[in-house]
């Protein structure tokens, strides 16, 4: 056991942050025990080994859900919108990864990038290829962070290097998943039939039926640009609209997670409303791809469950502070702000409810698992000074977010950064 004192930060709710100044969470194992004030914790559990980490402040671990472990490398190609982007720059970096010793080094460097920005939980599709699959999971494994994990399924519309059978690419699948769904508690396949375009619809129904089985989660792309729902709209003629293509193959579900969902009919948010399926919104993504600005407040106020998720490498970095700045900019560029509380909250709890996690993750309430960052909040303030202002110290976090600004990351009570 072990008590933590620092300020402690989180958004429980919309709009709403809970601030304890000077506070206190007693780790016990992977889960945090007690949380609350340092006044009423310390002599509650006396004799237990204290951490005094002022002036540092304790968040909750952020969830990124939804990004691209291959395309690191990848970022900030500039020019393109999404079809013609994947086909020059995308598409060639992902069959890389039949290289075992890149896809290695390359995922590496992903779990380390994730945890100094501060994500405890990344949800990411890998490439197709099943060794780097397998890679990624052991290199997650070894960082230490919370990583549901996927090959993207293509077979079809895409270079031969990348597609394969669906039948081999849901074998390999499963394989995968009997290996790593569960492992430690933290480890997760995602089944990841990488958008509609390139995928048949043996590979869409066979996939959510390995989904099923070991209740893993869905994560594909979804209504992103004009010119990609054109194409859906052309290979599926029977299908009312592209959501009617998901739910058509049995992919809707709580723990279906929706990449962009920018260009949606109601007739569509009824559908997905009903499904209980996840909307990822990745403002930066939108914004380098031209690919348009989500309706986020609408589509909170219309209660889709909405998270976060950074897109590399349509979005320039794994920071998940920098994206929640960005959501806000972006929210305000449509006249519809949001608010830093409601950023915060979708980056934790948000997240941590798209996953079906919200009882595990994304507060620091008792009885949750200990995944939580500690930041320097003197790092983001222009004269470097310390504050006691939450909502001022949260803006300088999302709006300046720097290198360094991460200090710590502990995942199920474990410190992995
Ligand atoms: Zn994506």
């Amino acid at each position: 056991m072990m008590l933590i004192r620092a300020a402690l930060l989180d958004a429980p709710e919309q709009g709403r942050l809970r601030f304890v100044e000077d506070g206190a969470l007693l780790l016990e194992g992977a889960r945090i025990q007690d949380a609350g004030r340092a006044e009423d914790l310390l002599p509650r559990h006396a004799g237990i080994e204290v951490h005094d980490l002022r002036p540092l402040w304790v968040l909750p671990g952020l969830i990124d859900l939804h990004t691209h472990l291959p395309q690191l490398e990848a970022v900030a190609q500039d020019g393109l919108t999404l079809l013609d982007w994947l086909e020059t720059h995308i598409f060639p970096t992902e069959a890389r990864f039949a290289d075992p010793v890149h896809a290695k080094e390359v995922a590496r460097a992903f779990f380390r990038g994730c945890l100094r920005e501060g994500t405890t939980t990344v949800v990411a599709y890998g490439s197709s290829h099943p060794e780097a699959a397998e890679l990624a999971f052991r290199e997650a494994e070894t960082a230490g962070l919370r990583a549901v994990l996927g090959p993207a399924l293509m077979d079809r519309n895409a270079p031969v290097a990348l597609l394969r059978s669906a039948d081999r690419a849901l074998f390999e699948l499963e394989s995968l998943g009997n290996a790593w769904h569960g492992r430690h508690g933290r480890l997760e396949l995602a089944v990841a039939p990488r958008f509609a375009p390139s995928c048949t619809p043996t590979l869409m129904r066979g996939a959510a039926a390995v989904a099923a089985r070991f209740d893993a989660v869905i994560e594909t792309h979804l209504a992103e640009t004009p010119a990609e729902i054109a194409w859906v709209e052309n290979l599926f003629p029977e299908a009312p609209h592209y959501t009617g293509v998901y739910e058509a193959m049995g992919l809707l579900g709580p723990r279906t997670l929706l990449g962009h969902g920018i260009h949606l009919s109601a007739e569509e948010r009824d559908v997905l409303r009903a499904s209980g399926a996840s909307i990822v919104h990745c403002p930066r993504s939108n914004a380098f791809l031209q690919s348009g600005t989500m309706p986020l407040r609408r589509w909170l106020e219309e209660g889709l469950p909405v998270g976060l998720g950074t897109d590399v490498a349509a979005g320039p970095s794994l920071s998940m502070f920098e994206e929640m700045g960005f959501a806000c900019q972006a929210a305000k560029l449509r006249g519809e702000p949001i608010g830093v509380a409601t950023a915060l909250h979708l980056a934790t709890l948000g997240g941590a409810r798209a996953l079906g996690w919200e009882a595990r993750l994304g507060t620091l309430d008792a009885g949750k698992e200990a995944d939580f960052i500690l930041v320097d909040p003197a790092l983001a303030d222009p004269l470097g000074r310390e504050s006691s202002e939450p909502q001022t110290v949260l803006s300088h976090l999302l709006y300046r977010a720097r290198p360094g600004l991460v200090r710590g990351a502990y995942v199920q009570g474990v410190r992995c950064l």
